[in-house]
């Protein structure tokens, strides 16, 4: 009887499970906005739109997250059946997008991995002629000699042409294309810069290979190279207009304050050290790719919490992230959009953490929001895996409808302070606009009104947790 009742229980949730899908997670966590957007982005989510269903099921999310200011996107991928099904389940969804009249969002990552195949003209060469891998990215990922990648460009731009061209013939308007190419091309990390020691080809191409800012100066750039005549040249020929980017390319102060799952120290490499966090010395590639969209990197990466020793420990998290925002913000020009990668609950946190241990709180994640948005970030893009989707749409959307009533800051002010205390403090972010600033503060330590000058103008910020408009007298 057990075993019966357990059978039941496992087939009714398994058919729930199955039914419920991230538009569905979505459409739940999220309300109908009525408030005016005027000119602001939607919220993205960085999750695809599923093809196995009906149109009008489709037609039905699609409105349903129109309502909601949430756009999904639209997943380009090579299916065991060919690229022309993988064609067709793409215009499957932006064909319906173009009826509604809404933005298209394409994520092009299924269709443009693998530069690095695995084939041995794309490996080094070793002392002895023999071709050889970098495999220390990642267990699958045979990344090659980054010079002998541009065989492979005509291969992935041909798959990217043949969407676009579907895509022209249909007339549907591409307004955003990005991809979240990581673990492939060339990258200076990990064990990367001993093998390109051991490469013959790499030794031919590279001057001064002992250094490490010169390594890292020439990989960076074949890594724009491929990013600008692969990527951002195919798209513009059919959509000059599109917002095209990639998952964590972004101009920067010359330093990059936190580290990717993949990525291991390199010895030698150049750092700047807080506690035991290494900020590591980091090339403009933003600049050299062409990309029209700035897409930072804004998550709670488990190993900030023991990188610093900061009391309150919610500063642990708080501080790397800040200081990313603000390298982002005041580096990037205000003609290119920046559209932020988000995460609030603890990225790749182990089952076992420390007894001490402390999370970022909704809370001061809502305020971090805040700050972006008062540092020239243009809007959220939401990653996240599926389980922990509901809390986290809830929270952006939250941040999004209230920030609603300052579009005229957002839309138009300029972003008043860069500052980041290296000691928990008060951290202060304001737009200002005319005579009057939006401004939004976060305490780490005892809350109390602060006085500072504004273009030699005396202002007083008050102790209060809520955005607040403040007059430049
Ligand atoms: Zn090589």
């Amino acid at each position: 009887m057990k075993i019966v009742i357990l059978l039941i229980f496992c087939y009714y949730t398994g058919v729930v499970m199955a039914q419920e899908n991230v538009c569905d997670i979505l459409i739940k966590n999220t309300v109908p906005i009525t408030s005016d957007t005027g000119k602001r982005f939607p919220i993205f989510v960085w999750a695809r739109i599923p093809v196995n269903i009906s149109e009008d099921q489709i037609v039905d999310y699609l409105k349903k997250l129109d309502e909601r200011k949430l756009v999904l996107l639209t997943g380009w991928r090579i299916p065991k059946e060919g690229i022309e099904k993988g064609i067709q389940e793409a215009l499957k969804i932006d064909k319906i997008r173009k009826q509604l009249n809404l933005p298209v969002f394409v994520d092009a990552t299924g269709i443009v991995h693998m530069f690095f195949d695995g084939s041995s003209e794309t490996a080094h060469i070793d002392e002895e002629g023999k071709p050889f891998f970098d495999t220390s990215f990642s267990k699958g990922a045979k990344i090659g000699c980054p010079f002998k990648i541009e065989t492979r460009y005509p291969v992935i731009a041909e798959r990217i042409d043949k969407f676009l061209q579907a895509y022209k013939k249909e007339g549907i308007d591409i307004n955003y294309w990005a991809v979240d190419w990581e673990i492939d091309g060339p990258m200076e990390w990990n064990d990367a810069w001993e093998n390109s020691k051991k490469c013959k080809t790499c030794r031919q191409n590279i001057k001064n290979l002992n250094d490490f800012s010169e390594y890292q100066k020439t990989i960076r750039m074949k890594r724009a190279e491929l990013q600008r005549q692969v990527f951002v040249k195919t798209v513009k020929e059919y959509y000059p207009e599109c917002l095209i980017g990639n998952y964590a390319v972004n101009p920067h102060d010359g330093y990059r304050y936190w580290w990717d799952y993949f990525e291991k120290e390199t010895q030698g490499a150049i750092y700047q050290k807080k506690h035991n966090a290494l900020h590591r010395k980091w090339f403009d590639e933003f600049k050299y790719t062409g990309y029209t969209m700035a897409m930072p990197v804004i998550y709670t990466w488990y190993r900030f919490f023991s990188d610093y020793n900061f009391e309150p420990k919610e500063f642990r998290w708080f501080y790397p992230l800040i200081k990313e925002a603000t390298s982002v913000g005041k580096n990037t020009p205000s003609t290119i959009p920046i559209i932020s990668f988000v995460h609030w609950q603890t990225v790749e946190k182990p089952q076992k953490v420390s007894d001490d241990f402390v999370p970022l709180s909704r809370e001061k994640y809502k305020e971090l929001l805040w700050h972006l948005l008062l540092r020239g970030h243009d809007a959220f893009c939401l990653w996240s895996p599926i389980k922990e989707m509901g809390e986290e749409i809830k929270v952006v959307q939250e941040v999004y409808i209230e920030s609603l009533k300052y579009n005229d800051f957002i839309l138009k002010g300029k972003p008043v302070f860069w500052d980041v205390s290296d000691e928990p403090d008060t951290v202060i972010s304001g737009l200002k606009l005319n005579s009057r600033m939006l401004v939004v503060r976060t305490d780490f330590k005892e809350p109390k009104e602060i006085k500072l000058r504004i273009e030699g103008k005396l202002v007083k910020i008050p102790a209060i947790k809520e955005p607040t408009i403040i007059e430049i007298k």
